[in-house]
């Protein structure tokens, strides 16, 4: 038969053997196929060998075949792993996209033949001018520049981040759903008045401009009218491609779905491969109901699955699929493996959340292969302290997700303003941006009074003299003026801390949360993200330039991504891909599962949960050999709960631990650095009666660092008086080098690959140093 021999001839070329339900997936090429399959079991791998099987064995051109990704990432991706397999016809265009990209080109066409002029208003170039401050121009149409203003109009007042984010959630769910106008109220949204922004939004978009605007989601419900209204556009794009596959097709919208089956309506041939425990964008509208009604729309669709996990370790796998089974509201499957047991999860308790990201970094330190290593997290807002850390210990990073908001947000912007006062009071400019953020509280009245006063003098003395103040600032301005003072050529961690509580801005950002519903333990994050930052800096000069070259940093890292590199993602975007070692930092109650999902799940509400329980199976399932959960007991002087997955986890790799109540019992690590102990989790029944040949590994760690990296690396540099500029180096990451300067805990340090400014203690306690012959 024609297909086996392709399949035994790619078996000999790439030492792949397809099972037998791949096999048939591969092979069968006609009609509608849903494959329904566990992380690893080889969904993507199998819809790759059926792309090659007929390109080059039914001699199907490659333009006529579709392949829809999730996201352009994963386009790209799966684009690697075709050319990887098929390299004959890696220069051919096998048609791997979004479904937007997809949908964009309908609704150009659409459009075009209406003679309706249209700009998009979402994406890269827009969110560049967005940063831009435009004082009273008209902004350019950007889709969240158009909701803030409809936002100023409506509720009267300043939309935060957080209620964007909620907002436009809102509107990609209606407009994912296909719901009709009368329906939108029926969707949840924590913003008030959410409906009516969303009708002044499509009024708006229709008539704002001498163009019709569109966002993302409107073009996906564009191309949907179009094929609907249009036969000859509709039958335009039916010939143009014979077969048409999507990938992780559990997180695919209503409306991807429609315009999905309406392209293939003519032929059929549609192979859909996903697996609704991976379900992680409900709440952007996927649709995974969709796949257990597929048989409605495809009456006469193939069914497979596939359960054999390829990708992870023995006992991965049956950890994985027992955590799964906490939710309810999915398909049973068991998935297995024939793979060999491996190390086991490794759960790390640490004393404080900032011994997370240094820990994190010195683990991976150890490693050659960086490029085999993830860290994984559910927010962005982790991946600036991982990049902190990574960046002050050498070791090169690729960073598909971080938080771009950080560097240009309004605390770090404040934290440099106060630090500028610092070096002079005399400028009403600077006082103006900070104001009304410090003790002494100064009127938007006293301000414009203090900017009439034209001498060059201390701004507090120039309102002490010369502007009306109240009583009780007096003694509140003549405090800050010496607070200030105090603070020249303070070291910028204890600046931040003078600002922090003595200048008063952390009761000012208490204030600004209750009164504009700011999400606090976020600004505070940034807080102490800040002071991380700082620590041994010795001037607000070099912390200011470290921000600056953080941020080129967190730029340059997101090129890195064929380099021998380790990879920070969040949870969503690791989706399809695999790791040796993965790394899920971060997993406390409140985070994962988010306090919101507790809060549902406690009043019944299970569907977040259920999400959130996917999220970390996701996680879980990218790792092939290692898997590391880390969760801190104290996060900013409050107390943290180890996420209940991660007990969850322990209970199932580990079920003994848990019939006895505190074993081992709290009072372990102490002082002594890494140690492991018996978990003092809740008491509880074993979730199993089946025993893991491996025990879970707990490891309590108070005081990651110099002792283990000392006993790692024996001919690390452990003084860091041993360093001088001069000498010749040898780094673990970056080779043998030159330190160029030492500047307080600074080292440039001229490697091959160029110049690097390393921190002197990060090296010394990771022991990622040496120095090389001919010490100075
Ligand atoms: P996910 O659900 O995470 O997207 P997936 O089902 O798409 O996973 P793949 O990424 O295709 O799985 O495959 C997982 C790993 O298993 C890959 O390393 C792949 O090379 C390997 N693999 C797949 N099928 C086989 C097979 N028949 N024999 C050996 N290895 C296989
Ligand atoms: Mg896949």
């Amino acid at each position: 038969m024609q297909g086996n021999e392709f399949l035994s001839r790619k078996k000999a070329e790439l030492g792949v053997e397809l099972n037998e339900v791949q096999k048939r997936a591969v092979l069968h090429t006609e009609g509608a196929l849903l494959l329904l399959a566990s992380p690893g079991s080889g969904k993507t791998t199998t819809l790759i060998m059926r792309i090659g099987y007929l390109v080059e064995e039914k001699g199907v051109r490659p333009e006529r075949i579709k392949a829809v990704t999730f996201s352009r990432a994963s386009a790209r991706d799966m684009k690697d792993r075709f050319n990887k397999f098929f390299p004959e016809f890696a220069g051919e265009r096998v048609a791997f996209s979004t479904i937007h990209s997809l949908a964009f080109e309908m609704m150009r066409d659409s459009l075009r033949k209406q003679r309706i002029d249209y700009q998009i208003i979402e994406g890269d170039a827009a969110e560049l001018e967005e940063e831009i401050d435009f004082e009273g121009e008209r902004p350019p149409l950007h889709k969240k520049l158009i909701l803030r203003e409809l936002y100023r109009r409506v509720a009267g007042d300043n939309m935060t981040d957080d209620q964007m984010d909620e907002l436009t959630t809102y509107i990609s769910f209606v407009k994912n759903k296909l719901l009709p106008r009368e329906e939108w109220g029926s969707v949840k949204c924590d913003v008030k008045d959410a409906e009516r922004l969303l009708a002044e939004y499509e009024r708006f978009k229709r008539g704002g401009a001498d163009k019709l605007l569109v966002d993302y989601d409107d073009m996906l419900v564009l191309a949907n009218e179009a094929l609907e209204n249009d036969r000859e556009l509709l039958r335009k794009y039916q010939r143009r491609y014979d077969y048409v596959m999507t990938d992780e097709s559990q997180d695919t919208s209503l409306v991807q779905h429609a315009i999905v089956e309406k392209l293939v309506r003519a032929h059929g041939n549609l192979c859909v491969v996903a697996d609704d425990d991976q379900s992680i964008y409900t709440w952007r509208a996927a649709e995974p109901q969709y796949l257990l009604d597929f048989k409605k729309v495809y009456p006469r669709a193939k069914l497979l699955k596939m359960e054999q996990n390829y990708r992870s370790s023995r006992n991965i796998v049956q950890v994985a699929n027992r955590f799964i089974k906490r939710n309810k509201n999915r398909y049973d499957k068991n998935m297995f493996t024939d793979n060999p047991e491996d190390e086991p999860i490794v759960v790390h308790r640490l004393g404080d959340y900032q011994l997370q990201a240094k820990f994190v970094a010195e683990r991976v330190a150890e490693e050659e292969n960086l490029r085999e290593i993830a860290v994984l997290y559910r927010n962005n807002s982790s991946s600036i302290t991982l990049m902190n850390a990574f960046d002050r210990a050498g070791i090169p990073f690729y960073m598909k997700d971080g938080d771009n908001r950080f560097f240009s947000h309004w605390v770090v912007e404040d934290v440099l303003n106060f630090m500028r006062m610092t070096f002079t009071d005399r400028r009403p400019d600077l006082l103006e941006k900070i104001h009304t953020k410090m003790n002494g509280y100064i009127t938007k009245q006293q301000m414009a009074a203090l900017k009439a006063v034209t001498n060059p003098d201390s701004v507090f003395d120039n309102l002490m003299n010369y502007v009306a103040l109240r009583d009780y600032q007096f003694k509140l301005l003549q405090e800050c003026k010496e607070t200030f003072e105090r603070m020249k050529g303070m070291a910028p961690r204890d600046a931040i801390q003078t600002i922090r509580y003595d200048l008063g801005y952390e009761k000012a950002i208490d204030k600004m949360c209750e009164r504009l519903g700011f999400r606090k333990e976020y600004l505070i994050g940034i807080l102490n993200t800040l002071e991380d930052i700082s620590e041994g800096l010795e001037s607000m000069e070099s912390f200011a330039r470290r921000l600056k070259y953080l941020e080129q940093v967190m730029k340059t890292s997101r090129r890195r991504k064929n380099e021998n590199a380790v990879t920070f993602s969040t949870l969503h975007s690791a989706k399809g891909l695999e790791f040796e070692r993965v790394l899920i930092v971060d997993l406390v109650d409140g985070i994962l599962p988010s306090n919101d999902d507790i809060k549902k799940y406690e009043n019944e509400d299970v569907a977040d949960m259920e999400e959130a329980v996917r999220l970390f199976y996701v996680g879980m399932t990218r790792a092939k050999k290692r898997l590391e959960l880390l969760a801190y007991e104290r996060r900013d002087g409050a107390k943290a709960k180890v996420s209940r997955f991660v007990n969850a986890v322990r209970r199932i790799q580990n079920p003994e631990e848990f019939t006895g109540i505190g074993i081992g019992g709290k009072g372990a690590g102490g002082a002594g650095g890494a140690r492991e102990y018996g978990g003092a989790g809740a008491a509880g029944r074993p979730l199993g009666a089946k025993r893991s040949a491996v025990k879970a590994t707990v490891v309590r760690i108070d005081n990651p660092g110099a002792k283990a990296a000392a006993a790692r690396n024996p001919n690390a540099v452990r003084e860091a008086e041993l360093l001088k500029a001069g000498s010749s180096v040898e780094h673990r990451a970056f080779g043998r080098g030159r330190i160029v300067r030492m500047r307080g805990d600074q080292a440039d340090i001229r490697f091959e690959s160029g110049e690097k400014t390393l921190s002197v203690a990060t090296c010394i306690e990771m022991g990622l140093l040496e120095l090389r012959g001919g010490r100075p």
